[in-house]
């Protein structure tokens, strides 16, 4: 069985016991190891790349002091990067608007929008007590619509009708008004995704963006896309201004190094996690819990 990263590191710091200085050999042992790591746990290569030039500029240059051994110096050096690159702390949704406050979900087709959307609703209802309307402006798939409408139900929020003749702008235009008359204080858009990038579909996205003029633009993306996650994250990151990040089916086996990856990509922090199928599978992303996943 493989060894994690915690235990490989404690194994080289044991090594290093006695010495009085860091050697390059040193951290080029240590370096190997954690790419070795963030690869198993599948962050994006050119991801790992940068985070191991980070960590060597740093470790190359640090001194030991005190009662620490160079093992321990460069283990605290690994953790400390890894933190902040992930983020630290957690961040919850900003509502800071003239109500209703706009939340726009983006995200290709099958990363959990409609769920995370739903997910969302009774987040908002339950721990911020606030009164939510949901809205599809996925008008390619019947399918979608009625999807987001059961799942609002569930969620105890309250679903705006649109059908497919409709254009997607009229749907969010009434849904606006829709909301301001009946004093909803946020009003979730759920949009329509493709299986891969499709230009047609962000030049829809980036035009309701700037219809609605969302405080919180979310990026939904499924945990389980491993490498292929910063290709998606770069391109909804050209397309739109995100706000934060949901890396959805984190309950997968999954070690999770997407996060890494699309936190890197979007400079958007990770707000929440989805853990389940069930519309109470979401939590918010706890961000250092999460670099313990991730290095195993
Ligand atoms: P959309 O196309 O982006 O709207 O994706 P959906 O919301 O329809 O989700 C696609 C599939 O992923 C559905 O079968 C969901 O039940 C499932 N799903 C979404 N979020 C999660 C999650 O956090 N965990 C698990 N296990 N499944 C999820």
């Amino acid at each position: 069985m493989a060894s994690n990263l915690t235990d490989r590191l404690s194994r080289l710091v044991k090594t290093m016991r006695g010495q009085a200085r860091i050697t390059e050999t040193n951290v080029q042992e240590m370096l190997r190891e954690v790419r070795m790591a963030l690869l198993e746990a599948d962050v994006a290569l050119p991801v790992v790349r940068d985070f191991i030039a980070r960590v060597k500029d740093k470790a190359l240059g640090a001194e030991v002091i005190g009662s620490l051994n160079p093992g321990q110096v460069l283990v605290s050096i690994v953790q400390k990067e890894l933190a902040a690159t992930m983020g630290e702390g957690v961040a919850d949704l900003n509502l800071a608007a003239q109500p209703p406050a706009v939340i726009l979900m983006a995200g290709l087709q099958g990363a959990g929008k409609t769920t995370t959307t739903a997910k969302l609703a009774k987040h908002l209802i339950e721990k911020r007590k606030k009164k939510v309307l949901t809205v599809s402006a996925d008008v390619y798939r019947p399918a979608a619509i009625e999807q987001l409408k059961t799942v609002t139900k569930q969620a105890g929020a309250e679903w705006f009708p649109s059908t497919p003749d409709q254009k997607p702008r009229d749907i969010a235009l009434a849904a606006i008004d829709y909301a301001k008359k009946h004093y909803f204080d946020v009003l979730l858009v759920d949009t329509a995704g493709r299986l891969a990038i499709d230009e047609a579909l962000m030049a829809e996205i980036r035009d309701l963006h700037a219809l609605l003029n969302p405080i919180e633009t979310l990026f939904v993306v499924d945990a389980m896309q491993g490498q292929d996650a910063i290709n998606t994250a770069k391109a909804f990151k050209e397309a739109l201004p995100l706000t934060g990040i949901v890396l959805t089916k984190l309950d997968g086996d999954s070690r999770g190094g997407a996060a890494l990856s699309v936190r890197q990509i979007t400079g958007a922090p990770i707000k929440f996690a989805g853990t389940s199928e069930k519309i109470d599978g979401l939590e918010v992303f706890d961000a250092e819990r999460h670099a313990g996943r991730v290095l195993g």
